[in-house]
């Protein structure tokens, strides 16, 4: 047995000395929602930088600091921080972390305590990290967010949803190339500009900016002919984010294709639902699951302000509410399931198969478990349901190639066109 003594990582806590010199660094995740999150963290003290680095430069920072077992955002985020740290960009003992956690029983609630470690062999110990997640991990003292700006960001959530699906749904039919941008831009900065000034948060705010931006992209002239329609689902992470996914966005652009991406707040209720089964199934302090209760409660109230002002426009597709994906799932796989994306993955396939997206891309990290059993697993149980759904499931690590993971797609994509041309002519008869 090593008699050596074991080897603790220092934990620095992002203080409130800090608030007033540090610059908080995030990786990438969302682009439309993290743009908007940004004025409200800033109208508050806190200056914010979003990383949005990629290359392999960057991943290989990552693999050598954290071990190649471990889940392939972990490795890719990581790699982003450190190659941020040696950029220059920053004053290295003047930045913090932060990333998004969404707990439980995944990984990913170690994610936080590996980067700590990654830091400190490459040589910057003294970076706090700071953990956003609603569980309550990895306290810091420095970071107070007052009920408005609690508000303001859930609005954020609210405004990039209606964003992000209402643009996905315009901008392949779009007349003038590059309209549907020009307009995302527009809100964005508006957004934004409203939010530098405390503004945008409040219920009627919210309920009125849904429906402006339903209004002005179904404003937006389009020529409506048939296209193949594809969901991505998958990993959290890897379903939004740019580097993570190798630009899937654009590639089903380029081939033509509409895409429907799941929306943030959707996730949210699903995995603060899950918290709160738990919370009932195995007990918890009495005073942690009203707080939940009370989240959940107030998650429900702007999915479906968001939902119900999208289905006020029938040219747009609308999520649906967990409640009903629950509703799905059941019979098929446990509720209980929730550990990553758990139930939630397969009730998703079949409410997006029944929306017109029956072609499907599950992202995943290589060997991620809640994937291959939630997805891969119930590929064959999905299908019995709908035995229209067309799916694939891609794998994401760092030995991945594009080329090989963009092949696979276009293999689901032909058998989609086939399809839609078969519809077509059936339409047509
Ligand atoms: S969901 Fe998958 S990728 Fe994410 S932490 Fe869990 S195992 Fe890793």
């Amino acid at each position: 047995m090593s008699n050596q003594s074991p080897h603790f990582i220092k934990k620095i806590m992002f203080t409130k000395k800090m608030k007033k010199d540090y610059t908080i660094l995030s990786p990438m995740m969302c682009p439309i929602h993290f743009r908007l999150l940004r004025p409200v963290f800033q109208r508050v003290g806190y200056k914010v930088d979003i990383m949005e680095n990629e290359g392999p430069d960057v991943i290989q920072k990552g693999l050598k600091y954290v071990h190649n077992d471990i889940c392939y955002p972990c490795s890719l985020i990581t790699g982003q921080m450190l190659a941020t740290m040696e950029s220059g960009k920053y004053d290295p003992n003047k930045v913090a972390m932060i990333i998004t956690q969404s707990g439980g029983g995944c990984r990913d609630s170690n994610y936080i305590n590996l980067m700590r470690k990654a830091f400190e062999r490459a040589g910057y110990p003294n970076v706090p990290f700071i953990s956003a997640n609603t569980w309550n991990m990895e306290y810091a003292p420095g970071i107070f967010l007052s009920p408005l700006t609690l508000l303001s960001a859930a609005a954020a959530l609210v405004y990039g949803d209606a964003l992000t699906l209402v643009s996905n749904q315009v901008r392949p039919y779009e007349v003038k190339k590059g309209a549907t941008d020009e307009l995302l831009n527009e809100w964005i900065e508006i957004l934004g500009r409203g939010f530098s000034r405390g503004k945008g948060y409040t219920v009627s705010a919210m309920k009125k900016t849904v429906s402006e931006i339903c209004r002005t992209f179904s404003e937006i002239k389009v020529k409506k002919v048939d296209k193949v329609k594809v969901a991505v689902i998958g990993e959290l992470y890897l379903k939004y984010s740019v580097p993570g996914n190798n630009h899937l966005e654009e590639f089903l652009t380029e081939q033509d294709c509409e895409y429907f991406i799941p929306t943030v707040l959707g996730f949210g209720a699903y995995k603060t639902n899950g918290a709160l089964e738990d919370l009932r199934t195995y007990g918890g302090h009495p005073i942690k699951r009203l707080i939940m209760e009370a989240v959940m409660k107030y998650y429900f109230f702007i999915e479906d302000l968001l939902i119900s002002g999208i289905e006020k426009w029938p040219m747009f597709t609308a999520p649906e509410r967990v409640n009903d994906l629950k509703k799905r799932a059941e019979g098929i796989i446990d509720t209980t399931n929730s550990m990553g994306e758990g139930w939630y993955l397969a009730a998703e396939m079949l409410e997006l198969a029944e929306h017109g997206y029956e072609n499907i891309i599950c992202v995943q990290p290589f060997g991620c478990l809640p994937c291959h059993v939630a997805v891969k697993g119930m590929q064959n149980v999905v299908r019995r349901v709908n035995p229209k759904i067309n799916s694939v499931d891609i794998e994401y690590d760092p030995g991945a190639t594009k080329v090989n993971q963009e092949n696979r797609i276009k293999l689901m994509l032909a058998v989609a066109r086939e399809n839609l041309q078969k519809e077509t002519e059936n339409k047509g008869e």
